[in-house]
C-alpha cells in the first residue's frame, strides 16, 4: 500500500510502538519529538496521514495542527489524554480528522488511519458528502454506501442546494428561487412535495434523519 504517516510524539515509548505496528501494516513511517519539527516535516512532504500527539513540549500539537491547516489538507488523527476534551474539540474544529484518546487500543488507532486515508483520497471536489451519502454535482450521480439513489433532475438540484447551504434554515420561497428558478410560476407548495420525495428516497429508505423541518421557516440540513 506504501502510506506514509509521520507520528508527532514525544514520549519515544508511545512513538516506537505506533510505529513498529504500522510497519508491520505495511505503512512507510518517520517519527518525530518536536512539534515545531513536525510542522515542518508535514509541511515538506505530503504524508498520507498525521499522527499528532497535542501535549509536546515546544509547539503543541494543536498549534501545529492550526499550522498545518493553514497550507494543506493532510488528514491529521490527534492523540489526546482522557482529561484534554478541550483538546479534541479544538483539534476538531480546527480540522483535525479524528481523534483518539491515550491509552487506545492499536487496533483502534489502525481501522482510523484506513477509515481516513481512504475518505481523503475518495473525496472529490465535485463531490458533497453527508454521512454515507455522496453526491457528485459533476457527474450529476448521488450514492448512498454503495447504492445508487435514483434521483429526478429536480429532485437532485433539490438535494444539492440543500446540502451547499447546510446548516442554514432555507425557506421554501428562497429554494424556489434557488433550484426552480424562472421556470416556476406556481406557490411554494412544489418545494414541500419535492422534499417528501427527496425524504421518500433517502432519509426514509435509509433510516437516517437528513432534512429537518423548522416549522414556520423552512428546511434544513444539519451536520
Ligand atoms: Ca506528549
Amino acid at each position: 500500500m506504501d502510506n506514509e504517516i509521520l507520528i508527532v510524539e514525544d514520549e519515544s515509548r508511545i512513538a516506537r510502538f505506533i510505529s513498529l505496528e504500522l510497519e508491520h501494516e505495511g505503512y512507510k513511517t518517520k517519527s518525530i519529538i518536536s512539534g515545531r519539527e513536525g510542522l515542518e516535516e508535514a509541511l515538506k512532504k505530503d504524508y498520507d496521514l498525521v499522527i499528532l500527539d497535542v501535549m509536546l513540549p515546544d509547539l503543541n500539537g494543536i498549534e501545529v495542527l492550526r499550522r498545518l491547516r493553514q497550507v494543506k489538507s493532510t488528514p491529521v488523527i490527534i492523540l489526546t489524554a482522557r482529561d484534554q476534551v478541550m483538546d479534541k474539540v479544538a483539534g476538531l474544529d480546527l480540522g483535525a480528522s479524528d481523534y483518539m484518546t491515550k491509552p487506545f487500543a492499536i487496533e483502534e488507532l489502525l481501522a482510523r488511519i484506513r477509515a481516513n486515508i481512504k475518505k481523503h483520497v475518495g473525496i472529490r471536489a465535485s463531490e458533497l458528502v453527508f454521512g454515507r451519502l455522496r453526491v457528485d454535482t459533476e457527474a450529476r450521480k448521488a450514492t448512498y454506501g454503495d447504492e445508487p439513489v435514483d434521483l429526478s433532475k429536480k429532485e437532485f438540484d433539490l438535494l444539492v442546494y440543500l446540502l451547499e447551504n447546510r446548516n442554514i434554515v432555507i425557506s421554501r420561497e428562497k429554494m424556489l428561487d434557488g433550484v426552480w428558478g424562472f421556470e416556476f410560476f406556481g406557490n411554494t407548495n412544489v418545494v414541500d412535495v419535492y422534499i417528501r420525495y427527496l425524504r421518500v428516497k433517502i432519509d426514509e429508505k435509509y433510516g437516517i434523519n437528513m432534512i429537518e423541518t423548522v416549522r414556520g421557516a423552512g428546511y434544513i440540513i444539519r451536520e
